[in-house]
């Protein structure tokens, strides 16, 4: 084991593994010695990669909106591991539309998964969070979640959601030395983005959102991963309740050009 791995010793489950910001948090908890259990509709390619690094990988194929499934899964990851020290929920979908044209099932979809998800993953770990009396749980919310954006209605409700059930669970369990903190990404480069945004046609659209990330990019999976390090760590021992915001600027203020004028582009 090699002495800067700051999560040796932990286990981490992290539901979304298979994509994106999940995968990418996966990557960076086993480098940094965690056993990591992933948790997903399907197992990436990628795995075997994750698997090669860290000291146990487990995969499980399993749908957020399922308690009974998730609790299996805690069950395995208890009886093979002892514990869970770190939750970070990552699955998610998202989608687009006004409220008068977005259908139902739509709206239903999106806030069972981000939302409801979030909320079941979290009942299936804490009661062994609860039991070992500690643990870090990392919710992935979203600018959306704090800021509107034309269309996202059903996306952004969720979001907004994740951040309020992330402060009220922190309220909730403090007592028992469980951190509960959410991440609120800007437009990471995933394939979640390049679904909602990645269409030729929405190309000027695109261009108007990545100029809003005042750092003049959209961010990586692997920044949002650095966040959840930083969350699961103990560097973080004093930080609960929390929105970490890692979002190059997006919501620190409107960008109309004035930099560019002032010669500071
Ligand atoms: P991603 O690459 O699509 O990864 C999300 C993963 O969650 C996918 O593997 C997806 O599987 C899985 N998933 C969807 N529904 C699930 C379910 N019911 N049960 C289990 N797994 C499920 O997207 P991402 O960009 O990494 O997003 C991760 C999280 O970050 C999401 O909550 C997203 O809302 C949030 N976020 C993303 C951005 C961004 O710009 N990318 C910005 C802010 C917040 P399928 O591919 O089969 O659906």
């Amino acid at each position: 084991m090699a002495q800067d791995q700051r999560l040796a010793g932990k286990v981490a489950l992290i539901t979304g593994a298979g994509s994106g910001i999940g995968l990418a948090c996966a990557k960076r908890f086993a480098q940094e010695g965690a056993v990591v259990a992933g948790l997903d509709l399907q197992a990436p390619s990628g795995w075997a990669e994750i698997a090669r690094g860290a000291p146990t990988t487990d995969f499980f194929v399993a749908d957020v909106c399922d308690l009974s499934a998730q609790q299996e899964v805690v069950a395995e990851l208890v009886q093979k591991h002892a514990r869970i020290d770190i939750l970070v929920t990552a699955a998610g979908v998202a989608t687009g539309g006004p409220v008068h044209l977005l259908p139902e099932a739509e709206w239903d979809r999106v806030i069972n998964v981000n939302l409801k998800g979030t909320f079941l993953t979290a009942k299936a770990v804490l009661p062994t969070m609860v039991a070992q009396r500690a643990g870090s749980v990392i919710t992935i919310g979203s600018v959306e979640g704090i800021v509107g954006m034309e269309g996202g209605s059903a996306y952004n409700a969720s979001k907004g959601g994740v951040v309020l059930l992330t402060k009220n669970m922190a309220l909730d369990y403090a007592g028992r030395g469980i951190r509960v903190n959410c991440i609120c990404p800007g437009f990471i480069e995933t394939p979640l983005l390049h679904a909602a945004v990645g269409a030729e046609a929405l190309s000027a659209q695109r261009e108007k959102i990545r100029y809003q990330h005042k750092l003049g990019r959209f961010g990586k999976p692997e920044e949002i991963a650095g966040a959840a390090f930083f969350l699961a760590s103990e560097d973080s021992s004093f930080v609960t309740g929390q929105n970490l915001v890692v979002d190059g600027g997006y919501i620190a203020g409107l960008r109309v050009g004035f930099a560019e004028l002032m010669g500071l582009a």
